[in-house]
């Protein structure tokens, strides 16, 4: 599992940042990729990658401001000639975001030549997404902005062939067939598959915010908890805490005092403004140590099991 930043910038690109987009690479547990959020240039940003579109089943929308859509309608239209045709995708949004996509492609005579689905998300909404959970929460900005919780589910322990081989069983196909049932028989015992598996392994978990204040609710830090990744926005860099409540955006050391409670993996920040130059950006680097990175375009994290 990695996660990929198309886009680290706020508001604004830069030549170096483009507005905000991450993926998910989700290939080598399901062979595909979670889209979040579509900036402007996201299919020129996919282009230098290995991405492929048709690999972009499931696009996840914090909300509605142009900085995170307005790559969509674009990423939509060529990905059906990317080798996605009749290969359906759904789209996960705040409301308005259907409207928005569907007049687009009205005024502009577009037309897709596979399958699209919306779902609208809710504060504490729960999906099932090829086997993962994915939460949408609330958060704190001008408008509707979700974070989006990506949870793996956990995988079945290994069989302890040494457990079988005690009872008589060599190993052989019904190895696998132990494996995918819950009891088996041998002999004229009946066992439990649980007793021959090790401990099952815990899933990962990536959080990913949209543009938000900062929020110190129990609940959210509760969701936070655990996390092998989170991934924050980060419009203001140092100081100007003030401004950027004012503005509904947030600060990294307020960012990292609040999380301070819960632990996790990696910490990423993102959306960070252009109007910061290279040496404030190296300064701010080396007094973040490694207690978090600052995103920057085509950065590629990968997840490990049991990070945190
Ligand atoms: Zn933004
Ligand atoms: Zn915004």
């Amino acid at each position: 599992m990695k996660f990929k930043v198309l886009g680290s910038g706020a508001g604004i690109p830069s030549r170096t940042r483009n507005t905000q987009s991450f993926v998910l690479d989700v290939v080598e547990e399901i062979n595909q990729y979670f889209l979040i959020d579509a900036s402007e240039a996201l299919q020129h940003r996919i282009l230098n990658t290995t991405i492929r579109p048709s690999k972009i089943k499931h696009v996840f929308i914090t909300h509605l401001h142009g900085d995170h859509i307005f790559g969509l309608p674009g990423f939509l239209s060529s990905r059906a000639h990317q080798g996605g045709e009749g290969v359906p995708l759904v789209v996960y949004g705040p409301p308005g975001l259907k409207e928005w996509v569907e007049m687009t492609f009205k005024v502009s005579g577009s037309h897709l030549n596979y399958p699209i689905r919306f779902v609208e998300v809710f504060h504490n909404g729960e999906y099932d997404v090829e086997g993962f959970t994915v939460k949408s929460y609330l958060l704190d900005h001008a408008v509707d902005s979700f974070m989006y919780v990506f949870i793996e589910p956990d995988k079945l322990g290994a069989l302890d062939s040494g457990k079988l081989k005690d009872i008589g069983i060599m190993p052989g196909p019904v190895y696998r067939e132990i494996k995918n049932s819950h009891t088996f028989r041998h002999g004229e015992e009946t066992y439990d598959t649980a007793d021959f598996l090790s401990p099952p392994v815990k899933g990962r978990k990536v959080a990913v915010h949209g543009d938000t204040r900062i929020i110190d609710r129990a609940d959210y830090l509760e969701l936070l908890d655990g996390s092998d990744l989170i991934v924050h926005e980060a419009t203001y860099l140092e100081g100007e805490q003030e401004k950027a409540h004012q503005y509904f955006h947030s600060e990294i050391n307020g960012v990292l005092r609040n999380l301070s409670p819960i632990s996790y993996g990696q910490l990423l920040f993102g959306h960070i403004s252009n109007r910061y130059d290279a040496e404030m950006i190296q300064g701010v680097e080396e007094r973040l140590g490694d207690r978090a990175v600052l995103a920057y375009d085509y950065l590629e994290i990968t997840i490990p099991r049991d990070s945190r």
